[in-house]
């Protein structure tokens, strides 16, 4: 996930900066619009903080600039007698905004918000496609056709595991690692072959002769009905 932040107070940009990196965010850092012009021209960003008054020109303009490349979501930064002009600023496009001083936590819930409203957030990934098998992952859950195939979360997450690399190999250790959290330490080789079954069963694969999720001698599975994410 990248940020822009286009920000000229530099304690405050600064400090930003750095906690949305400890965040796991990758932060474009830019003082002045023209820089932010720059970024917006040829970095790759998923979402712009924008200080409404910069030197050389407004977080209003570069909102624009924001909205007609690739509608990408903003959120405004903006000071206490900013907030008349905010109104002009939601108007144009912007998503929210947040008056500073403000914390950090708040800040957080708000771009995660804004993230998962225009399905960016990298866990809500839209859809997952295996031959006629649909994985949707923002309600964590598979259908065929308008039917919903009612799945256990540690199958889910089973599936989801060997569907997030479609095609590939992935040995016992790999598959094990992808459910842990669910199924914890005690699960182990037999009881992943049960689960496999169940799963196998639950999508209608073949229990002789398995397309959905071949079975490969000695080292594990593979995902083999052309998985395929879509935005
Ligand atoms: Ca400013």
């Amino acid at each position: 996930m990248r940020i822009l932040l286009v920000e000229d107070d530099r304690a405050i940009a600064a400090g930003l900066s750095y906690s949305l990196g400890t965040e796991g965010y990758e932060v474009i850092v830019c003082p002045t619009a023209a820089e932010a012009r720059r970024a917006l021209a040829e970095e790759t960003v998923d979402l712009c903080l924008f200080d409404l008054g910069l030197p050389d020109g407004s977080g209003f303009e570069l909102c624009r600039l924001a909205k007609q490349r690739e509608d990408l979501p903003v959120i405004f930064l903006t000071a206490l007698d900013d907030e008349g002009s905010v109104v002009m600023g939601l108007d144009m496009g912007a998503d929210d905004y947040i008056t500073k001083p403000f914390r950090l936590r708040e800040l957080l819930s708000r771009i995660k918000s804004v993230l998962r409203r225009y399905g960016r957030a990298e866990a809500l990934r839209g859809t997952i496609e295996i031959g006629d098998i649909t994985i949707h992952t923002l309600e964590a859950k598979v259908t065929r056709g308008r039917e919903e195939i009612p799945l256990t979360a540690l199958e889910y997450r089973l599936l989801l595991t060997l569907a997030a690399h479609p095609g590939q190999v992935l040995t016992r250790g790999q598959l094990l690692e992808g459910i842990w959290d669910i199924a914890g330490n005690f699960v182990g080789d037999n009881t992943l072959t049960v689960y496999i079954k169940r799963l196998r069963e639950k999508l209608g694969d073949d229990m002789q002769n398995p397309t959905i999720i071949r079975t490969v001698r000695g080292i594990g599975y593979q995902l083999t009905a052309g998985g395929r994410a879509h935005g």
